[in-house]
């Protein structure tokens, strides 16, 4: 008898080679089998009569093959086969395009279903390429069909088959991780048969409730295994920071720090002083100071003896932060060292010993600092920033060259609160929720390429004022070849210098380039050296260059808001007003909203909401980043409330059984879930 651990390969049609293909999916036994989801439907339900077609459907026909369908060579590379499928009512010519076999596949006098898309009236009824089955089959045909991500070397209908055999076979089998009561209180379907009903729903309303259970399952799984982790956390101590006086530091700076940076140094005093390795998220807009927050996390560290390390993701970044923190850093007593990989063997070399030796207090760099040669004396804080762009396994790195440093991470990524709690699991949030004073606004236009020759004398009168400018132009995408950003911003660089800007200083930075490059060209756009500078989006985090005031985005409709919103924030640095033109060809209703959105506000979360309205969840996390594990049914941004009453009953099981003893499935479960991505959560 199979069970859910038995190989695919029991499966009638799965040999070795699809076997093979099946493993690059995950796919390796049938309880993976079955556990792999359709990713959308085809509702497939309707039947019509050739007569009643009506352009433009997708719908089911039974018909009689007429006659032998033919097959023509219009071309090299492209076969037509061709036959007349008739029913009472009318008849119906059917094409397929390079599909040779079909020519012998369907013989005439046999009835047969076809389900595509209707095109033409009358007499002159068409469907292309439709699929076929023999009448009655409806493997294919007549229901709502599963459409599953697929791999070279499997089809739809090899998947179908080989889930249908799955599920008949170990359906029954499945262990339940969802406690009975739960799943009673909370009106859950069981779980054999929301696997069926998953791949293969009866209606819209069977779907709608067996993807309400895995949804809530998955959820209450999450909410249960971040909740352990909290509690792993809670349970550790460390050293209490009890000497953590800032006046020095506030003394020493140009500027005071706004009511919310004074909030998050608070939170984060409060945190190094309770006797747990601190793991706090700093959340806070382009522009709102992030930095100061964690140089003063900084100060606290180096004034309890340990040393503090900051991780950036870029060199640029890297560097940046260094020139900005060191001589801060330095007058209070702190010795600094700059960690990069593009920085020379010999320098590297001191400010490693610098670190092991405990001369230097704190470590700025790239992820530079967390390779092996890299020792600390006693690392006591680990500060990441920009953290989206660091896979949380890097992370968890740099805190292993400490014994129980505390944590803080830095972000810009605007993300609403009601997802932020969940997304970033066991971390503690501190939002700034303000700009430093004196900031303006950064007028912002949404204009079609038509408008370039105004651009380019825009800018012109800018840089005779003295300011300098950032072009982005996005990435070029061939055909489907990997798209080329080198040669995007190379190439638009090169023509406005020959054709629009012959006498100004025109540089390049894109993504392909050497870190010490990149870096030079930004030194030297830093420096006021470099009118305009055209780059894709290596500009996008980070970088302060107050002195430019133009950020011109071309095709801007190719970026999610929350991006736009990050690179608008490279200008309006300094006290000279600035200006974002968003420039794009796209006249769809879509992206005209999006663009206006841009030119209306200036409020990072309230553009990231509106991002995730109009685009969707899955475009705007992009990848994986935020470190939680992968979830397979449940989108944290639509099943709010699902969310919500997943976590409330996860909290009450926890509260009833915490060590889950009673319910061995879930804890199995919730284990599985967290050994992937969970482990680096800390
Ligand atoms: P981000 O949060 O984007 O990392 P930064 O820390 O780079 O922001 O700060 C942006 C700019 O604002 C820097 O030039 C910084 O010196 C300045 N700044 C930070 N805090 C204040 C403040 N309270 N008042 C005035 N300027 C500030
Ligand atoms: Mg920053």
């Amino acid at each position: 008898m199979p069970d859910l651990t038995t190989d695919v390969r029991y499966i009638k049609g799965i040999g070795e080679q699809r076997a093979k293909s099946l493993e690059k999916l995950g796919i390796r036994t049938l309880k993976d089998l079955i556990s792999y989801f359709p990713r959308a439907y085809d509702d497939r339900r309707a039947y019509k009569k050739i007569r009643d077609l009506e352009e433009g459907e997708n719908v089911c026909v039974e018909a009689m093959v007429a006659a032998a369908p033919t097959l023509s060579r219009i071309r090299k590379g492209l076969e037509l086969v061709k036959l007349r499928a008739v029913d009472e009512t009318g008849a119906l010519d059917v094409t397929f395009f390079n599909q040779a076999y079909m020519k012998d596949n369907l013989r005439a006098g046999e009835t047969y279903t076809f389900f595509g898309r209707a095109e033409g009236a009358g007499r002159k009824r068409s469907m292309a390429n439709p699929v076929v089955e023999r009448e009655g089959s409806r493997l294919m045909t007549g229901r709502i069909m599963p459409i599953y991500p697929l791999t070279a070397g499997i089809s739809q209908m090899t998947l179908v088959k080989a889930v249908e055999q799955g599920l008949a076979a170990c359906r029954r089998l499945l262990p339940d991780p969802l406690p009975d009561q739960v799943r009673r209180e909370h009106q859950l379907c069981r779980v054999g048969y929301a696997y069926e009903q998953i791949h293969f729903p009866a209606s819209e309303e069977e779907l709608a409730i067996a993807r309400r259970r895995l949804v809530f399952e998955e959820l209450f799984l999450l909410a249960i295994g971040l909740k352990r982790l909290r509690g792993r956390r809670d349970a550790l101590t460390c050293a209490s920071w009890s000497d953590t006086d800032l006046s020095e530091f506030y003394g020493s700076l140009a500027f005071t720090l706004t009511g919310a940076q004074r909030r998050a140094i608070e939170d984060i005093r409060g945190d190094l002083a309770a006797g747990r390795p601190m793991n706090r998220l700093v959340q806070g807009d382009v522009g709102s100071g992030k930095t100061m927050v964690a140089a003063a996390a900084m100060i606290c560290a180096v004034r309890n003896g340990k040393q503090a390390a900051l991780m950036a993701p870029t060199e640029i970044l890297a560097e940046q932060h260094y020139k900005g923190l060191a001589p801060l850093l330095e007058k209070l007593g702190a010795a600094c060292v700059l960690v990069t990989g593009a920085m020379g063997a010999k320098a590297r070399r001191a400010a490693l010993r610098g670190l092991e030796s405990g001369a230097a207090r704190v470590a700025i760099g790239t992820h530079a600092l967390i390779t092996t040669d890299v020792v600390y004396h006693d690392l006591g804080l680990v500060i990441t920033d920009e953290q989206h762009r660091f896979g949380v396994n890097q992370r968890s790195a740099l805190a292993a060259k400490g014994e129980r440093p505390h944590l803080l991470v830095m972000s810009a990524t605007p993300i609403p609160r009601t997802l932020a709690l969940m997304i970033y699991g066991d971390l503690d949030v501190s939002v700034i929720d303000e700009l430093p004073p004196g900031r303006q606004k950064i007028d912002t236009f949404a204009v079609p390429g038509s408008y370039r020759q105004r651009i380019y004398r825009f800018l012109e009168k800018e840089i005779a004022a003295g300011r300098q400018a950032y072009i982005v132009c996005s990435m070029v995408e061939e055909n489907d070849q990997i798209p080329d950003d080198r040669k995007a911003a190379a190439e638009y660089a090169e023509m406005l210098q020959k054709r629009v800007f012959p006498r100004l200083t025109i540089a390049c930075v894109h993504g392909r380039m050497k870190p010490k490059e990149k870096d030079k060209i930004m030194s030297a756009f830093a420096a006021g050296e470099i009118h305009i500078l055209v780059s894709t989006t290596v500009v996008e985090v980070g970088v302060d260059v107050p002195n430019a005031t133009v950020m011109v985005v071309e095709d801007a409709d190719r970026f999610g808001l929350s991006q736009l919103h990050q690179l608008r924030g490279r200008v309006g640095r300094g006290r000279h007003k600035s200006y974002c033109i968003l420039v794009s060809d796209n006249h769809s209703e879509e992206t005209r909203a999006r663009l206006k959105v841009m030119t209306q506000t200036g409020d990072g979360f309230r553009i990231a909401e509106e991002d995730l309205r109009l685009r969707g969840p899955g475009d705007f996390f992009g990848q994986r980043q935020h470190g939680l594990p992968a979830l397979k049914v449940a989108d944290l941004t639509c099943d709010i409330a699902l969310l919500k009453e997943a976590q409330t009953a996860a909290m009450d099981l926890l509260v009833r059984d915490p060590e889950l003893s009673g319910c061995p499935e879930t804890a199995e479960r919730v284990k599985v879930m967290f050994e992937v991505g969970g482990n680096a959560m800390n």
